[in-house]
């Protein structure tokens, strides 16, 4: 889904470097091929604001594709097994913009940790990755199971990169409560006339 920034409450989340991100939008950070890391909680935007920064990539006329790390993962999982990751990886070296969407949901196995290392690592001074995550730093190990490889994962990411962290609470959330306390509008005469509900 297309979000753009006309439609994000940055009040809502002051957590989030409002700057930061509307200098990003102009989209030098592409030609410059550095990356972008949205932390934080669920609901906090991160997915919204990754979205918003791709769409205004390709309106800039740049290459941008939009993939959640899991949809990477068990594609390139396929194309492994059909001999066909090389054409795969030159494709996404042929990007200005790769967005990484919901990084540490689900663990890999350790063929998934190698084969996201190795998007990152062909990433690394080509093109820019934009990859959010809930996950802090110092659990990214558990997910990715292997201490060397994430160190030189996170090392690659966070060299020239700009780190967004939205550590509020969560806008989904927020909005749902808000929903279910909203008082419902009825006519004065059915509510008389309704039975009451337990
Ligand atoms: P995350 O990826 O951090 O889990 P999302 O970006 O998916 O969160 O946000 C969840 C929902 O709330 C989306 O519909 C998003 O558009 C909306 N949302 C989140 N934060 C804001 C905000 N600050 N202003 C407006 N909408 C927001
Ligand atoms: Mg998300």
């Amino acid at each position: 889904m297309i979000k753009t920034l006309d439609t994000f409450d940055f009040k809502a989340q002051p957590s989030i470097n409002e700057k930061l991100v509307r200098e990003l939008m102009v989209g030098d950070y592409v030609d410059r091929r550095e990356n972008v890391l949205l932390v934080g909680n669920s609901g906090t935007g991160k997915t919204h604001l990754a979205s918003a920064l791709g769409f205004a990539g390709c309106m800039q006329g740049r290459k941008v594709r939009f993939l959640t790390v899991k949809g990477l993962v068990t594609h390139l999982t396929e194309m492994t097994e059909q001999r066909q990751l090389e054409r795969t990886f030159n494709h996404l070296e042929r990007q200005h913009l790769l967005i990484l969407d919901e990084l540490g949901y689900v663990p890999f196995s350790k063929t998934g940790a190698e084969l996201l290392f190795e998007v990152v690592s062909r990433a690394y001074e080509r093109l820019s990755l934009i990859v959010t995550t809930n996950l802090p730093f110092e659990s990214w190990t558990e997910v990715f199971g292997c201490e060397r490889l994430t160190g030189a994962l996170l090392d690659r990411l966070t060299h020239r990169g700009h780190i967004i962290e939205a550590n509020g609470a969560s806008y989904r959330l927020r909005e749902s409560k808000r929903r279910l306390l909203r008082p419902r509008s009825q006519p004065q005469e059915s509510r008389q006339t309704q039975p009451r509900q337990s």
